[in-house]
């Protein structure tokens, strides 16, 4: 049955669910509108005028998704689609509005104010603080928002733990226990495998990223590969932002952004592949589920693992430059005339104990999010004071990658995360490189001809099966069970730990 041909004659209380459903929807993607215009469009002028726009919308928003009638409407159609199967549209849709219904209304309005208000002011601080490595100015805010966060965690509620509250807002019934398992088998691989790379002294040379690129021609390459990897360009823009994002309104129109640096060329390139791999995820949600909240991404770690599958699984693997390298060349002959396909793959992979998070590869990366999930953890909890939290970040740094920062810019004071109301979601980039890696190893034994096409560079087989088994569903079922129904089992730590050692082992040689 779909959704969006229910009759008011033939189920009414199905019918008058839909209408409310598609309103909440409506004014919520009309807000993403006027936020994705305010990064990408919109002059500074016009700053004033938009945040009250927004802020007339989110109460509206606020307002029906909140309010008894949309209980109501919610529990009435419920009972008339009673005894439907679990995997039914329909049964689907109850649990996710019950979910968030229930979820949205736990929050007095008067705590969502003062979160809102403390959350501005500490993110204006916190630009400040990281601008003029200061962190004793933003301590108080930190502070303050750690109590929210807490505040916010008891109105939620748990089970075991007060961070389990935070995470379930990005990561649906995900428990910081189930976390620091698979973490522990990630750290116990990363960390001697990175020790090894160290080693062995060979250095991969990755100067020729690091060229003038001009970036009308980056801005050529990315729109040429993005079609190439399927991004869908009539349903489909890509724009420019300081800090990169996909913003989808619709499975019509599910956009990206990028950044271009002029002598740098990987943020465009793997950028982009990144945000195609989460708009193509939107793109192919079932048309079905249209306007309703089922239209999206699993949750924040299934979505990871779409952009991560295209930027690194498939993005930075030897096969895919064998490929495409010839284009890219074609691109930029002044640059690359002199360099191979291998040359540019090993570059591209280039493994480097790093401070900054965004810029970290794919082997170090999750020792980043580790640290940020061990502290948040910690601050929650109470165990770590915030005035302890500079000398825990580069204590903790320093046990994980060997290094350590030189200010607080470069160290605790890096992310955004944490000046607003983000607590809990950074566990969910490290979780997507696991489940891409899970969901790549479910496919190569789903069909042999997967693996075959992958050796020649080719990700359309594999893209056409996560479009059945991880796209058209949207959010139809949360992620332990998406992730079951994908791949046969739990989420496990194993298959990402043998991709990074086959890779970074042949990669540098290690025996
Ligand atoms: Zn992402």
């Amino acid at each position: 049955m779909v959704l969006q041909s229910i009759s008011a004659a033939q189920d009414p209380a199905g019918f008058a669910l839909l209408e409310r459903v598609h309103r909440v929807h409506d004014l919520g993607k009309a807000l993403s509108v006027l936020s994705w215009d305010r990064e990408v469009n919109m002059p500074p002028g016009g700053d004033r005028a938009r945040v009250q726009q927004m802020t007339t919308l989110r109460q509206l928003l606020h307002q029906e998704a909140t309010g008894e009638a949309y209980g109501e409407a919610i529990e009435s159609a419920a009972a008339a689609w009673a005894g439907l199967p679990d995997d039914d549209d329909r049964s689907c849709l109850i649990r996710v509005l019950r979910r968030d219904y229930a979820r949205s209304r736990k929050l007095p309005e008067a705590f969502v104010l003062t979160l809102s208000r403390e959350s501005a002011q500490a993110w204006t601080v916190w630009k400040q603080a990281r601008e003029e490595d200061a962190f004793p100015l933003f301590r108080p805010h930190l502070e303050r928002l750690v109590e929210l966060q807490r505040e916010m965690a008891e109105l939620y509620g748990y089970e075991t733990e007060r961070y389990d509250a935070l995470l379930d807002g990005y990561e649906e019934g995900a428990r910081a226990a189930e976390i620091r398992a698979v973490f522990a088998t990630v750290k116990a691989a990363t960390v001697p495998l990175l020790e090894a790379i160290v080693a062995s002294g060979r250095a991969v040379d990755d100067a020729l990223l690091h060229q003038a690129y001009p970036v009308a021609a980056q801005e050529t390459f990315a729109r040429q590969i993005a079609a190439e990897v399927g991004y869908d360009f009539r349903r489909g823009h890509l724009g420019t932002a300081v800090h990169p994002f996909a913003s989808s309104f619709d499975r019509g129109d599910a956009r990206i952004t990028t950044r271009w640096y002029p002598a740098f060329l990987s943020p465009s390139l793997f950028g982009t592949l990144h945000e195609c791999g989460h708009a193509i995820y939107e793109q192919g949600t079932a048309e079905a589920l249209a306007r309703t909240p089922l239209a999206r991404g699993c949750s924040s770690g299934i979505h990871e693992s779409q952009s991560r599958m295209l930027e690194n699984v498939v993005g930075r693997s030897r096969a895919f430059w064998r490929r495409h390298f010839p284009a890219l060349q074609a691109s930029f002959p002044a640059q690359l005339s002199g360099a191979t396909a291998e040359d540019f793959y090993r570059a591209v992979n280039k493994v480097q104990a790093s401070l900054i998070r965004v810029e970290a590869d794919e082997l170090t990366y999750n020792l980043h999010i580790i640290l940020r999930f061990e502290l948040e953890q910690a601050l929650l909890s109470g165990d770590l004071a915030v005035a302890d939290l500079p000398t825990a970040w580069n204590d903790g740094l320093h046990r994980l990658l060997g290094i350590h920062p030189p200010n607080d810019r470069e160290g605790c004071l890096q992310d955004v995360h944490w000046s607003g109301t983000s607590f809990g979601y950074f566990p969910t980039y490290a979780l997507g490189n696991l489940y891409a890696a899970q969901l790549r190893q479910a496919a190569l034994a789903a069909d042999a001809g997967i693996g075959v096409a992958l050796d020649a560079g080719d990700w359309t087989p594999l893209l056409q099966w996560l479009g059945r088994e991880v796209h058209l569903p949207g959010r139809k079922f949360p992620p332990s069970e998406l992730i079951r129904r994908a791949t046969g089992k739990a989420l496990d730590a194993a298959d990402f730990v043998a991709y990074v050692r086959a890779k970074f082992s042949d990669l540098y040689g290690l025996g």
